[in-house]
């Protein structure tokens, strides 16, 4: 039973995982009751800087402006009322109550801060997820992955790389140059492929001049299951399908790779497809070091099994939520449709629920169970084309939408990330100013 009752001391929430969900709750227990010195709120991540996830595949293409969309952990704690320490999650000791993190090392091999434990009386884990390569021979060596900030610099990086290097060159282009490959057409994958394929240009257009990008430059998609975006309903495949080849990326489906090479991927029907630059973005699992931890249940991809309120199905101090957790969706009538879909709109929606769920453990009050809205799916290909289905009680079933109407709607999820951690008026100020700078600035940023 929690130690709901400090006496003067304010309850500890410690929030392990600063991302989509765990920022956005840290951020409205900090305003609503840190400053007032009501919750001691602490959030805990490895990084020092959040950038919402979505986002990476424009930072790996080059159209992100990063100053403009970074977070800076240490800022927002002072500016919101919580607490931010740095570390990467290495265990719970939920006798003691406590929570580990490793020492913190810089690029320099210096060690900034040593391995730690902070208590807690309310623990939510909110560590995402990365992906999972399911063991496919070749991938750990050779395949980059976009599961953070860093892996999206690092593949933009050795893109342009690829441009210099092939501009600079006098023999032929061999051939896997200037060919990518993304292994995974889910809503990363594709809108990778949309992405690069206009980012590519405009990094030729710099001036590497000997490169032709309609003829030098391949895209590729390579997809398992027999459509593209198989999670979502089969229009919309058709219609992204349709929208990628129109911008001239191979569509590969009903391919499984078998292996990846340092210049290749091989397909299991023997065909090979050379690439020098190789993606991974097919599948997702829990953090490794959440199996087991501080014996709490976790499922096979280690996914923090939890109930409908969201705590831990063996620790009713423990919570987790987005992509970490398993946790059941039903539909309105109650039926099982599996777990809650690894998205952004879930991280959020769980982080409204248990930023109401905390108020009411403090005031002794049942908790509520969290019920999934699935509002439908959205997927950007490139600038100009967005395609999606809505979903929901008030259109009656799913719905597709593409154009304008849908750009709107993807960039609003956005938005509403942005609203929870910084408010309506700097979120309206700073979209002004973002649309009356955009036509001065160049539309590949080379970092
Ligand atoms: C390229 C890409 C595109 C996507 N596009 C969409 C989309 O269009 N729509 C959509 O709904 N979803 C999309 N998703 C999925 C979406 O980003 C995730 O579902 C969402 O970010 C999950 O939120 P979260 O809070 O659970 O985890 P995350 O946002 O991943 O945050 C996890 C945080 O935990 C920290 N962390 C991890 N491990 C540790 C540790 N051991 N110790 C300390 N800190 C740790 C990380 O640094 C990070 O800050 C996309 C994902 C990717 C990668």
């Amino acid at each position: 039973m929690a130690n709901l009752d400090r006496g003067n001391a304010a309850h500890r929430v410690v929030i392990v995982g600063g991302g989509a969900g765990g920022l956005e709750l840290a951020t409205r227990l900090g305003d609503r009751f840190g400053r007032r010195g009501r919750l001691d709120v602490t959030l805990i991540d490895r990084n020092r800087t959040h950038v919402w996830k979505p986002k990476l595949h424009e930072i790996a293409a080059g159209s992100m402006d990063l100053s403009a969309h970074e977070v800076n952990y240490l800022a927002q704690a002072h500016w919101h009322g919580f607490r931010w320490r740095i570390g990467e999650l290495t265990g719970i000791d939920r006798e003691r109550r406590e929570v580990h993190v490793s020492a913190f090392i810089d690029d320099e091999g210096q060690e900034v801060t040593a391995a730690r434990s902070f208590g807690y009386d309310t623990l939510v884990l909110s560590v995402g997820s990365c992906s999972n390569d399911f063991g496919t021979p070749g991938v750990a060596e050779h395949a980059l992955k976009l599961e953070s900030q860093a892996d999206a610099q690092r593949f933009h990086s050795r893109m342009v790389n690829a441009c210099i290097r092939a501009h600079a060159q006098t023999g032929p282009l061999r051939p896997a140059q200037l060919h990518v490959a993304i292994i995974g057409a889910g809503a990363t994958g594709v809108e990778l492929a949309a992405e690069l394929h206009r980012t590519t240009r405009e990094v030729v257009a710099y001036g590497l001049d000997r490169v032709d990008p309609s003829k030098d430059i391949t895209v590729s998609v390579i997809e398992a299951a027999e459509r593209v975006l198989p999670a979502l309903p089969e229009r919309l495949s058709k219609a992204t399908e349709v929208l990628l080849r129109e911008l001239g990326v191979q569509v590969h489906t009903g391919a499984r790779v078998a292996a990846v090479t340092a210049d290749a991927v091989h397909l299991a029907d023997g065909r090979v497809l050379p690439a020098e630059l190789v993606v991974w973005a097919a599948g997702v699992k829990a953090p490794e070091v959440l199996k087991d931890i501080g014996g709490l249940e976790t499922n096979r991809i280690h996914q923090l099994v939890v109930k409908p309120t969201l705590q831990t199905s063996r620790d009713d101090d423990v919570f987790a939520l987005g992509d970490c957790a398993a946790c059941p969706w039903l539909d309105g009538a109650g039926k099982s449709l599996g777990n809650v879909p690894p998205r952004a709109q879930a991280a959020h929606q769980q982080a409204s629920h248990l930023f109401v769920q905390i108020q009411r453990r403090l005031a002794g009050k049942p908790l509520q169970p969290y019920r999934y809205r699935d509002f439908g799916s959205l997927v950007s290909l490139g600038e100009f084309s967005t395609v999606g289905n809505m979903m929901g009680g008030l259109i009656g079933g799913s719905l597709m939408v593409e154009g304008l109407f849908a750009r709107v709607m993807y960039v609003s999820l956005y938005k509403m990330h942005e609203l929870a951690l910084h408010g309506w008026a700097k979120v309206i100020l700073d979209t002004l100013a973002r649309l009356i700078t955009r036509r001065t600035e160049p539309v590949v940023k080379l970092h």
